[in-house]
């Protein structure tokens, strides 16, 4: 195995004025990611919450949207007749159409829940089991039609922060014959890892994660979750499920535990008064060397005078800034997980 874990240190000297203008030093880390090899900056201070921001008022101006119960039968798209002949995919409260802004060749939405809007602590296990399931049928069925399609995402932005116009809980189903920068970048790392240690990347790192025990949280059946070390997102939290490379080939068990993975992480982002956030699924066939990978970030909650969490660094220089330190969000999300 050849996974390392390396870091630099940089330190800022100046004089504070909250410290009678004497001499302090300010540490920042340089975290290289073991796979990819992209630094991310860990820094050493951080702003306050500002407290729980009040939706109902945004929840009860937006309700009766094309995703509430009464309008998604009637207002959404229908998938192609030979795709799905039904027209739309139902699986308990999920209901799965096209999107009528797509941004790629096979582009799906899935609407989560009858809920117009859901606090973060009020998603439950159930309600990503039947999302997951109904984002799985449709890539299912759109790969029985166009076995190219290799190369999926399933994800989710959840609030304005994390770019959804929409309030209402919904997942983005995304496929295409070639993969997405992100997906082209794990796929090149894992397979010339694969090349030089005949091992899968994911599965050495879990074994040394494990050993360390300082960013492995948990496994749930064949999910093993943990903190990433050089993470791309705040607060970022990533399973690993063993055994697959495509959501294709997931059965109940393994979405059943991705769905509790989810919600163990939300429910933690909302007692750090966080409510925005991101996830992606990145789903790969045919690829020996890749292993199925979902991330989780939060975002800057949404609150009166909104601050992006991405600055010149992270849009104009790929380096990300996060002032969560791996280990100790390992230790905080930990009693969180079943
Ligand atoms: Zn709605």
């Amino acid at each position: 195995m050849e996974i390392k874990f390396e870091r630099l240190h940089l330190q800022s000297d100046l004089r504070s004025p909250l410290k009678g203008f004497e001499t302090i030093s300010v540490p920042t880390e340089v975290r290289i990611d073991p796979l990819t090899k992209r630094r991310s900056r860990i820094i050493t201070w951080g702003l306050p919450s500002k407290g729980k921001f009040d939706f109902s008022r945004m929840a009860e101006e937006s309700k009766g949207c094309f995703f509430c119960p009464e309008n998604v039968l009637l207002k959404t798209p229908q998938f192609l007749e030979e795709i799905v002949s039904e027209g739309r995919i139902c699986i308990g409260k999920a209901v799965g159409f096209p999107n009528l802004n797509p941004v790629g060749t096979y582009g799906s939405v899935v609407v989560l829940c009858h809920e117009h809007f859901l606090n973060l602590n009020q998603f439950t296990p159930e309600i990503y089991e039947e999302g997951l399931s109904v984002a799985i049928e449709i890539i299912r069925r759109t790969m029985d039609f166009d076995p190219d399609t290799r190369y999926w995402h399933i994800s989710q932005n959840f609030l304005l922060p994390g770019g959804s116009t929409i309030l209402h809980p919904h997942l983005q189903v995304i496929g295409d014959p070639v993969p997405t920068n992100e997906m082209e970048w794990l796929l090149n790392a894992s397979s010339s890892y694969y090349q030089r240690n005949g091992t899968l990347y994911w599965n050495d790192l879990v074994q040394i994660e494990q050993g360390l025990g300082k960013r492995y949280i948990t496994n749930i059946g064949k999910v093993h979750w943990l903190v990433a070390f050089a993470p791309i997102g705040f607060n970022e939290v990533c399973g690993s499920v063993e055994g697959h490379g495509s959501v294709t080939t997931l059965g109940k068990e393994e979405i059943s535990s991705l769905a509790k993975g989810i919600v163990s992480t939300l429910k933690y982002f909302e007692d750090k008064d966080l409510n925005s956030f991101n996830f992606t699924l990145y789903s790969i066939s045919g690829e020996a060397s890749y292993q199925l990978l979902i991330r989780i970030i939060s975002r800057t909650p949404i609150q009166p005078f909104y601050l992006n969490d991405w600055t010149s660094f992270e849009v104009l220089q790929s380096e990300l800034t996060s002032n969560i330190i791996p280990e100790e969000l390992c230790r905080e999300i930990r009693p969180y997980f079943p």
